[in-house]
């Protein structure tokens, strides 16, 4: 019978999608009109109902009539895990283990209740591994007026994962200000509180990475699979997605599919939702389902108590009126106060010196100047624009006219010089080019201020506007 079954359903649907979908199926048993079928896993099973539950039916009721009936069995073995391509491990007392459920589920039964008995305890022997750091604790994450809702609102959610209405939460905020720390505490704080949890920290540069991976070894419903049984998923610097539309679209189904099962998702951005570019408009709607909580910079009170806070952790004393020199002087970026008081504690153990305010503020100064000299991308476009005379939207669009690819070049030339943005990154913010469109810029540039004199000048005129 689901010889007979299969042949129908072949002949009805894609062959990638038979073979991913149906190939797997193994037939056990046939009493009555009622077929039972081993499906390799819940989400397998799911899938199926979601997606072919007509086509089988009518190949059922072909074989059987009317009265067919269709009984799962999900096999419960990870088969995801044998490959390992990601970061989960199983022990190897789980990996032979198989145990079958026999559930019965009418065709077409789309009610809830009745779905339940696939919420199988032990179905999820999978151990992921969280990749949360530990130095990154609540603990350690001193409050401040700057950081008080996103705070409350990730401790919110750590007491409840999907269980509040901020889902997902998105917490947007500059550089160094805490964002991923942040994100790292909650993730923590779940896996204390619900150890049975899942729970899983990822960069979105990473997951973008697994994805492409995927879809090269052929393996991206493993991919999918993988990142549904999660319960916590945070993805750290979702800005990263922009301009990536595949990446997007597999996140899209992916948060679609946490979100209807009350799995919890946290997100970092360093742009709020209305800021983002090229990230798909469905996907920033979901951003906003829930909430976005923004980290600021942090006011003076709350540097010294990071400061101190970091300082005691380390068991270094420190005077304070250094301690407040440097809180005083470093302000918008948490990272870059840490960075000052560690060199200040290098410096004094190395040279054998006390910590003098002459020390701090040669350090300091060291780090203030280290901050202005990175420019931004999109300050690089708007002096190229203004200088050239035209507007950023003609620096970025697409015309081949050969002064606005000059300008264009030329802004891809500094951006590359001045700031630490990869190649692709450059590319995707200057009117989304790839890397080699960057590269290719960068070498043109090179040769014309070599043979042109003009574009020397161009250079040249350019390099004293955007030096700081
Ligand atoms: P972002 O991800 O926003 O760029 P990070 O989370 O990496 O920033 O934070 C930069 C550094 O500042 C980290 O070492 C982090 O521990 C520290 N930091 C940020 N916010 C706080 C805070 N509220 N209390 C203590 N340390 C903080
Ligand atoms: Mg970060």
């Amino acid at each position: 019978v689901w010889t007979n079954c299969l042949h129908f359903i072949q002949d009805n649907i894609q062959p990638q999608a038979y073979k991913t979908w149906f190939e797997p199926i193994v037939a056990v048993k046939l009493a009555d009109n009622a077929l039972s079928i081993q499906v390799p896993s819940k989400f397998f099973y799911e899938w199926l109902e979601e997606h072919y539950v007509k086509i089988l039916k009518s190949a059922l009721t072909k074989e059987l009539g009317e009265n067919a009936k269709l009984v799962y069995i999900i096999k419960m073995e990870n088969t995801y895990g044998n490959k390992q391509p990601f970061t989960e491990k199983i022990p190897s007392s789980n990996r032979s283990a198989m145990k079958t459920q026999d559930v019965d589920i009418p065709l077409n039964n789309k009610n809830p209740e009745l779905r339940n008995p696939f919420v199988i305890p032990g179905i999820r022997n999978i151990k992921i591994e969280s990749q949360l750091n530990p130095n990154y604790s609540f603990d350690n994450f001193l409050e401040g007026d700057s950081n008080r809702l996103a705070r409350s609102a990730g401790l919110a959610v750590a007491n409840k994962p999907g269980g509040t209405s901020f889902n997902p939460l998105l917490i947007f905020g500059g550089v160094g200000l805490g964002k991923t720390h942040l994100a790292h505490a909650i993730g923590i704080n779940i896996k204390d509180k619900y150890p049975e949890k899942t729970v899983l920290f990822i960069s979105a540069e990473k997951f973008t990475q697994q994805y492409i991976d995927s879809v090269k070894k052929n393996n991206r419903n493993d991919f999918i699979h993988f990142y549904q049984i999660i319960d916590i998923l945070i993805i750290d610097d979702v800005q990263f997605l922009s301009g990536k539309s595949g990446t997007q679209d597999v996140f899209f189904h992916i948060f679609n599919h946490l979100h209807q099962n009350g799995k919890q998702v946290i997100l970092t951005s360093d742009k709020a939702p209305v800021d983002m570019q090229d990230i798909e408009q469905r996907l920033l709607s979901r951003f906003k389902w829930g909430l976005s909580a923004e980290l600021q910079s942090p006011d003076f009170e709350t540097r010294v108590s990071i400061l101190k806070n970091k300082l005691y952790r380390d068991g270094v004393e420190m005077p304070d009126d250094i301690v407040e020199y440097v809180a005083k002087h470093i302000k918008s970026n948490i990272r870059e106060l840490e960075g000052a008081i560690i060199s200040l504690i290098a410096q004094s153990s190395f040279n054998k010196k006390e910590v003098t305010i002459e020390l701090a503020k040669q350090v300091v100064e060291k780090f203030v100047k280290n901050t202005k000299r990175e420019v931004s991308i999109d300050y690089i476009q708007k002096i190229v624009s203004d200088y050239f005379q035209m507007d950023v939207d003609t620096l970025q669009s697409k015309t081949r006219k050969r002064h606005i690819v000059q300008a264009r070049q030329l802004a891809m030339f500094f951006a590359k010089k001045l700031t630490k943005a990869s190649l692709a990154s450059i590319g995707s913010q200057i009117g989304k080019r790839d890397h080699a469109t960057v590269l290719h810029a960068c070498k043109t540039v090179d040769n014309l201020s070599s043979t042109d004199k003009q574009f020397k000048k161009y250079v040249e005129d350019l390099t004293k506007k955007l030096s700081v």
